[in-house]
């Protein structure tokens, strides 16, 4: 190699030992007849030292190259004088004696520090220079921590790591494909996975038992804040097993990982019902860092006199902790934000449970003091608190809430950093209603079972059947979901049929599976991994792009090779789009 050791890894041990570095230069100085430079690599920064009166060409030549310049420097590794109890490598530096450049560089249009003056749009268009930036390197290198403990984990389970097409067929699985011309097949058209679910169902016929994969997905969904259009998932799929064999298995990744990357023993994670998240947080990914459940009012504040409730479906408080000392001007905001056009709740109702016992509520006027010492019985409030309640069709009301308590979960002191709330949501709906198509939408995927002993009501209440579906939940953020799939041929024509499909179309479409279940198709389920996201969890960062080496923009666009693009005349003529 071009080096005897890298920017991060001489201690003072090393002192007295000739060595050769190699590196960017990240900046330059002079004191007197010294002159430095801080090199760096990957793995760290070393301080170089040129002295003017031992070696004055070196000395000359260091001061001419500018930033980000690649050298190569060779010289006696030294103790420091002053030294630098914030670097790995601050007890020592390099006396030079031989210095080569073995590339220039342009000024960076931005600096390549932690507080750089980069703007988000050029720090994307020039991504690899980006990724010198320390804080950003190492939310890459955790990703591949992340893959490299998976991939262990998994391995020692027996699973095998398998490689399904990217050029596949279109499958409905809730979002747009994109999709690629076929030249060779004029008019026929590939699609990129949205996942690879029927593959990986298919290796299950084949036997393979326990599969997974480090896989890119294709989603062309309308654009979104930190949406990407290609993700990764840590796809999964294992044979004779029952939805517990899946969550036991997969929460014993989740915690290996957990455990690897920060030495973070998780606690087991709790189940919750679809319906109880939906009851006590308004939400299928519930935050449970917080508390600050749901409590229904409905029996103690309907029939007071006041309209809004008498005609509400749902009246659901919130009881906020300590939060009786809130301003007018707080609440005023808060009761702004609820109703937003995005959020949509009409007003907010609130009641002060004083420090000196008494209730003072916004709707004085129709709840005597011992009416709201009710509501406040009913909400386990305390001298102190505040209860604020929504009201109306109880979801919407419940989604309502929902927002208005994760916004204040975000207020300081409620979560701690770095601390991580895991839970397994189960027995999601098989199904919901689209208003529009007027149709039953699978809301997993259209290969998912339904639970046994809901079987029978698919036809009579579609809505009432209940899936054998899971979600893995960290912190409010969905980090994974699966489901135990179908593997009878009469259950899945069923399940399209149910969906709107006719035979000809279920047949056209997914023959393939249906056909292979003919075979001897095993029970099986499975669960994928968001992994950008768990990446994004991990590094403790909402943002998903930081953890994708060159990711697209909000707009789905990759400026730094500014695609998409057109294609030339001569291309669309040979793929016959002209
Ligand atoms: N294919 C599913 C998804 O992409 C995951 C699964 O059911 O395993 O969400």
């Amino acid at each position: 190699m071009l080096r005897t050791h890298t920017c991060g890894e001489l201690r003072i041990t090393d002192v007295g030992k000739k060595v050769t570095l190699c590196g960017w230069l990240q900046k330059s100085r002079d004191i007197g007849s010294i002159g430095f430079i801080d090199l760096r690599d990957r793995y760290g920064i070393t301080q170089l030292a040129f002295d003017e009166t031992k070696n004055p060409e070196t000395f000359e030549k260091a001061r001419i190259y500018g930033r980000e310049c690649v050298l190569r420097a060779t010289g006696v590794v030294d103790e420091r004088s002053s030294k630098n109890p914030k670097m790995d490598t601050g007890d020592i530096e390099i006396r030079v004696e031989e210095l080569e450049i073995l590339n220039e560089s342009k000024t960076p249009p931005f600096t390549i520090e932690e507080n750089t003056d980069g703007g988000d749009e050029l720090r994307m268009k020039y991504r690899y220079l980006d990724l010198r930036r320390e804080s950003v390197r190492k939310k890459i290198e955790l990703r591949h921590q992340v893959t490299k403990h998976t991939r262990t984990y998994l391995d020692a389970q027996s699973f095998i790591e398998i490689e399904t097409p990217v050029l596949i067929k279109s499958t409905p699985e809730g979002a747009r494909d994109f999709v690629v011309p076929s030249r060779l097949n004029e008019g026929e058209w590939y699609a990129l996975p949205q996942s690879p679910q029927t593959f990986k169902q298919l290796l299950m016929v084949s036997g393979m038992d326990k599969y997974y994969q480090i896989v890119k997905c294709f989603r062309d969904e309308d654009l979104r804040a930190d949406r990407q259009p290609e993700f990764t998932q840590i796809d999964c799929e294992m044979s004779f097993v029952e939805q517990d064999d899946i969550l036991n298995m997969f929460e014993g990744l989740t915690k290996f990982v957990f455990k690897n990357i920060h030495g973070i023993e998780l606690s087991d994670f709790p189940r919750m019902s679809y319906q109880e998240a939906m009851n006590t947080y308004g939400s299928d990914k519930p935050d449970t860092r917080f508390e600050m459940k749901f409590v229904y009012l409905d029996e103690v504040a309907r029939g007071k006199g006041f309209g809004l409730f008498d005609s509400s479906e749902s009246i659901i408080a919130i009881n906020v902790k300590g939060g009786a000392e809130f301003t007018r001007k707080q609440l005023d905001e808060l009761t702004d934000f609820v109703k937003q056009p995005q959020i949509g709740a009409g007003g907010l109702i609130y009641c002060r449970y004083n420090s000196d016992g008494t209730l003072k509520s916004s709707v004085d006027k129709f709840f005597s003091e011992e009416n709201l010492r009710q509501w406040a019985q009913t909400c386990n409030s305390a001298p102190g608190d505040l209860i604020l309640v929504l009201c109306g069709k109880k979801s919407s009301t419940q989604k309502q809430m929902n927002e208005l308590r994760l916004k204040l979960g975000r207020q300081p002191g409620l979560i701690r950093s770095g601390e991580y709330k895991a839970l397994w949501v189960v027995d999601f709906p098989l199904l919901e209603f689209d208003d529009e198509s007027g149709r039953w939408h699978a809301m997993h995927h259209p290969f998912t079972s339904p639970k046994p002993e809901d079987i029978s009501e698919l036809r009579s209440s579609p809505g009432k059947v209940r899936a054998n579906a899971y979600d893995l939940v960290i912190n409010g953020v969905e980090v994974g979901g699966g489901s135990i799939r179908i593997h009878d041929k009469k259950v899945q024509k069923e399940m399209f049929s149910l969906l709107g499909f006719t035979d000809e179309q279920a047949q056209a479409q997914f023959g393939f599976l249906m056909d292979a279940f003919e075979y001897g198709a095993p029970p099986h389920g499975g669960i994928a991994f968001g992994l950008d996201r768990l990446c994004s969890l991990l590094g403790e960062t909402d943002s998903i792009r930081d953890f994708i080496a060159f990711p697209k923009n909000n707009a789905g666009r990759d400026v730094m090779i500014d695609a998409p693009s057109p294609l030339s005349k001569e291309q669309l003529e040979e793929l016959g789009l002209k």
